[in-house]
């Protein structure tokens, strides 16, 4: 397998083990454990030291790992790569059984972010995230992780005679037309506990010690790669997982220099990020803060850290799209495979400007890696990322960017094999400086 290929499936499987927050940055964690990084709690007294490699958690959706460069840090500064843990989709709430005719059970959610809803109608789901568990502290309840890697329940289509205007484009209505069918209505079962039960069930606890869970729908299959010539690769959640995987690829085969390396994974980038484990909270200030001091330095060394600072906003990116290329402006056209793309947006939604931008660009020339540009259509509104909200906190030099794909916010997204192994060696090249 080529070394392009063999990254792409490194990816699919990371996306795959990572159908919640939770689980996403559960399992960067254990793969900074594995590299020997020390595990911090925010709550604890830190030591650290030049040389070291360290990480810490919020909230478990949240993760942040750091290796101290061997120079001074004021000089130095920080090396940063920001990505987002959360995509779009579909929470369950509270009581969520709701009877059919006496014959069905369906479950009641709650759309999270801006998800492209038909793309989840007719495919397995199940469910993944957190179950808090009652504890001897009321403080603090015990949090479980829970995935069921089974398929488990469908958004029925209505069928095409039953609709005969269906291909003109649908409504689809939150509350009503998004509830997934989980179950027939049997004799033996608890209606009202179908889903207590089952996650209990699974985790091999009692129903009655779940008080609460943060729980959310993913689709069941693996993506894969696909085309002609075996070049793109069809995923969930390729938004944002594809750049948090490779900021953690290109920080764990780093070498330690004389600047500070960091990757941010923020979660709830999708719902604008003001949480607390969001790019809008002080999180990130106060671990670089935190850092500078616990290495002796004072206010005055943080502030110049800051300013000899510099951040890569890693979100993924429009390509043009095969069918509906005229959504695209008119002399700035990414394409899939093409390599990464530097974001701009002249009223700021996105942080680069010249600087930044020439920054990003000659990190790509020197990592030998081919770069692109999107702005948007001046008649179209874009979305936006966490780097202008990230920049509300904490006022360091950033870039936007991020890999080119298809139909963001699908299910399942479109990318392509070779933007994978590029982005790598651009984040590479910029943590070896
Ligand atoms: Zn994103």
């Amino acid at each position: 397998m080529s070394l392009e290929k063999q990254q792409a499936q490194e990816l699919i499987d990371f996306i795959h083990r990572s159908p919640s927050t939770y689980h996403a940055a559960n399992n960067i964690r254990e793969e900074l454990i594995e590299a020997g990084f020390q595990e911090l709690d925010l709550r604890d007294e830190w030591t650290i030291e030049k040389g070291g490699k360290y990480f810490t958690g919020k909230n478990g959706s949240a993760i942040f790992a750091f290796t101290i460069g061997k120079g001074e840090i004021e000089e130095e500064g920080f090396q940063l790569i920001c990505a987002h843990s959360d995509a779009p989709g579909f929470k369950i709430k509270p009581n969520p059984e709701i009877e059919v005719e006496g014959n069905y059970i369906k479950l009641n959610t709650e759309v999270y972010g801006g998800p492209i809803l038909n793309t989840w109608m007719d495919r397995p789901l199940s469910i993944a995230g957190r179950v808090c568990v009652q504890s001897n502290d009321p403080l603090n309840p015990e949090h479980l992780y829970v995935k069921i890697d089974r398929p488990l329940m469908v958004i029925p289509n209505l069928a095409i005679h039953l609709n005969r205007e269906v291909n003109e484009g649908v409504a689809l209505n939150k509350q009503k037309d998004m509830l997934p069918l989980l179950s027939m209505i049997t004799d033996e079962m608890e209606k009202d506990n179908c889903l207590i039960n089952l996650m209990a069930n699974e985790l091999k606890i009692d129903a009655q010690s779940i008080i609460d869970f943060d729980v959310t729908l993913f689709e069941v299959e693996k993506g894969s790669i696909f085309g002609l010539n075996e070049e793109f690769i069809s995923s969930p959640k390729l938004d944002d997982l594809a750049m948090a995987h490779a900021g953690l690829k290109a920080l764990l085969n780093s070498k330690t220099t004389n600047k500070t390396q960091i990757l941010a994974i923020f979660d709830n980038e999708e719902v604008g990020s003001v949480t607390k484990q969001g790019a809008g909270s002080p999180v990130l200030r106060h671990l670089l803060q935190r850092i500078v001091y616990k290495l002796g330095k004072n206010m005055e060394q943080f502030q110049r850290a800051i300013y000899n600072s510099f951040m890569i906003s890693a979100d993924m990116a429009h390509a043009v799209h095969p069918n509906i290329p005229e959504k695209h402006d008119p002399t700035n056209r990414p394409m899939i495979n093409k390599g990464p793309v530097i974001k701009i947006h002249a009223n700021n939604k996105y942080t680069t400007d010249g600087d930044s931008g020439t920054v990003f660009e000659t990190l790509c020339r020197n990592a030998n890696v081919p770069y692109q540009k999107f702005v948007n259509r001046s008649d179209l509104v874009g979305g936006s990322t966490l780097g202008n909200v990230s920049t509300g906190q904490i006022d360091i030099r950033t870039v936007d960017i991020g890999n080119p794909m298809f139909a963001m916010h699908s299910v399942r997204e479109t990318g392509g094999v070779k933007d994978v192994t590029y982005i790598r060696q651009v984040f590479s090249y910029f943590f070896s400086l």
